[in-house]
């Protein structure tokens, strides 16, 4: 029988000794508003009320040989969420797919941590003995939430097209753009 986790309170150092997989959904549909007391934060991106979706998450952890020191906790995380955001292009909402895959490594302390993790491709953290790798999921994802939110395929007509039009029958002179300020300050003068 293998223990059950609380991916909460999660015993890291157990959990990668066993070589353990969690998988876990927090989804509006089933769970209701549970998703946005365990995932709050997250929540708070929603252009909407009780706009976050779902969020899903994989996790599986090792042990892996250290050189000159004791088996390191190695825990590799793939998390996803569907989450409303203002579309930047249309101006409408989007329902935005966020996601991420990462190594972290654990290690003993957070001085070691700030150190090795500048030298590592993996992230380095610090081992907790009831880690919440439920805030790990909300850190990654809210750290993967796009800065320019947009549509596939934007569900209404974008006005670039006529902004770009304008901007081609519109002659164009070429002036060097420290002449252009010249010729500004002389008019704001004059
Ligand atoms: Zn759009």
């Amino acid at each position: 029988m293998s223990p059950k986790f609380n991916p909460a309170q999660l015993n890291l150092q157990a959990f990668a000794a066993m070589s353990g997989h969690l998988d876990g959904r927090c989804d509006r549909a089933t769970d209701g508003a549970e998703i946005d007391k365990t995932f709050a934060r997250l929540a708070a991106e929603s252009c909407v009320p009780h706009g976050l979706a779902h969020v899903t998450w994989h996790a599986q952890a090792e042990l892996r040989d250290a050189v000159g020191a004791e088996p390191q906790v190695w825990v590799h995380l793939d998390v996803s969420a569907a989450l409303p955001m203002i579309c930047q292009r249309c101006m409408t909402p989007a329902l935005v797919d966020v996601s991420s895959q990462h190594w972290f490594r654990f290690v003993a302390d957070e001085a070691t941590a700030e150190v090795e993790d500048d030298t590592s491709d993996e992230d380095v953290l610090v081992l907790t003995p009831r880690y919440d790798l439920l805030a790990l999921v909300e850190d990654e994802l809210l750290m993967s939430v796009p800065l320019v939110p947009m549509h596939e395929n934007c569900p209404v007509p974008v006005l670039t097209q006529v902004a770009d039009k304008d901007f081609v029958d519109e002659p164009v002179e070429r002036v060097h753009p420290f002449a252009d300020l010249k010729l500004k300050m002389q008019s704001s003068e004059g």
